[in-house]
């Protein structure tokens, strides 16, 4: 097996921001590798499989402008007035509900909020087709050697990727990951990579969230609350909770997520017993809302170090040339939300396709 394989193109992390990116330089005829750290594609667009159905434990909904749900469409390929989209996205909802004080009302705001009802990571597994995604490999260091390349060291992170090499060589790079977690990429060439760039890397921070998945009792599938979803402006604990089964076809039982807030996830950030984290909120959203929140058949939590880019850069991607091109791109770049992860892909891979990579030489 050869330990490295050569690509114009590497792009780093397989969330909305990285696939979309490789998709549009793929079809633009780079030859393009994505390299991803766990096992599926989506990064943050995640759904898990719980209980004989799915819950999406990151993003919640789509809430796309017009021109961002025609763009996504496209993208996925799927023509905007077809069946097909239907069953990738749907409107799940039109409003949702804010609760400012505990068993105050909960006053509805209007939102379109699209879902996919075989969960969010559906939609990065269209986005995901035909590309070549070297799945359980995270991307430990990356330094310039010669001929103008890239060399990325990977290691594995599970079982089943072995046939993979464990380096990879490219002309450029796209950090398609979140901005500390590209640091930590950068610190072996950091004495070559220009400062500007690494003082932006530094300049973004990211709120973490933990998210607890909870399945309740059949017999209450009857009683439901009127609401979708909830969220929890200025609580200390909460920041949303919702109907997550709502958004499948036919559920089974009620499945809720509930996420925390910003300051209950970065108090908690390192325990080690996410189970009583998970019943923690539970209480909390029992206090807030109905008693029997706090008796569910089952529950599992998932923690998010880098869940939501308080910091955000004002650019739509961050790039460099030197030493060799390299290109941030996620929701740090101009927002902090799907929307403008998506955005910055199209950006990163937008600026890659003009300075012209692979058999073209540019200037350094
Ligand atoms: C709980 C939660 C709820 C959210 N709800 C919403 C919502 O309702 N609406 C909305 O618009 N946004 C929401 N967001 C934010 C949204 O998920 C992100 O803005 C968006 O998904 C970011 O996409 P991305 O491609 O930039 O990064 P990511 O999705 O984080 O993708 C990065 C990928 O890189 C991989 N990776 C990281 N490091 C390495 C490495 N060293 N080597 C290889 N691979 C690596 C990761 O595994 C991941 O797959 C939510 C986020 C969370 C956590």
């Amino acid at each position: 097996m050869n330990r490295s394989e050569k690509f114009d193109i590497a792009v780093i992390g397989a969330g909305i921001a990285g696939l979309v990116c490789a998709q549009e330089l793929q079809q633009a005829g780079y030859s393009v590798v994505v390299v991803e750290k766990s096992r599926g594609v989506g990064g943050r667009m995640a759904t898990r499989r719980v209980s004989g159905s799915r819950a999406d434990h990151g993003v919640r909904y789509l809430e796309p402008t017009d021109e961002f749900l025609q763009q996504l469409i496209n993208n996925l390929k799927i023509p905007k007035n077809s069946p097909d989209a239907e069953v990738m996205l749907r409107l799940w909802t039109d409003k949702i509900y804010q609760l400012t004080q505990p068993q105050g009302p909960i006053v509805p705001m209007a939102k379109n909020c699209y879902i996919a009802p075989q969960g969010m990571s559906s939609v990065g597994k269209f986005m995901a087709q035909d590309l070549d995604i070297w799945f359980s490999r995270r991307v430990q260091t990356m330094e310039p050697i010669a001929e103008k390349n890239w060399n990325l060291s990977l290691e594995v992170t599970s079982d089943g990727a072995t046939e993979k090499p464990t380096e990879v060589v490219a002309k450029a790079v796209v950090l398609a990951i979140p901005a500390p977690q590209a640091l930590m990429i950068l610190e072996k060439p950091v004495a070559e990579i220009q400062p500007e760039f690494l003082h932006h890397l530094g300049c973004v921070e990211y709120d973490p969230c933990i998210t607890v998945i909870a399945g309740y009792s059949p017999e209450l599938q009857e009683n439901l609350p009127e609401w979708q979803a909830i969220v929890f402006p200025n609580n200390d604990d909460l920041d949303w909770v919702g109907l997550d089964s709502s958004k499948r076809l036919h559920p089974a039982q009620p499945i809720f997520v509930i996420q925390s807030s910003a300051k209950f996830a970065t108090t908690y950030l390192n325990s080690s017993d996410l189970q009583s984290l998970g019943k923690k909120l539970l209480e909390h959203t029992a206090q807030q809302l109905l008693p029997w929140f706090n008796n569910p058949e089952w529950l599992q939590v998932h923690r998010w170090r880098y869940a939501f880019c308080r910091q955000p850069l004002d650019v739509s991607c961050l790039t460099t040339k030197l030493p060799l091109p390299l290109v941030g791109a996620g929701d740090w770049c101009g927002g902090n939300n799907i929307e403008s992860a998506f955005a910055s892909g199209l950006a990163a891979a937008n600026y890659l396709s003009q300075i012209k990579i692979g058999n073209v030489m540019f200037d350094s």
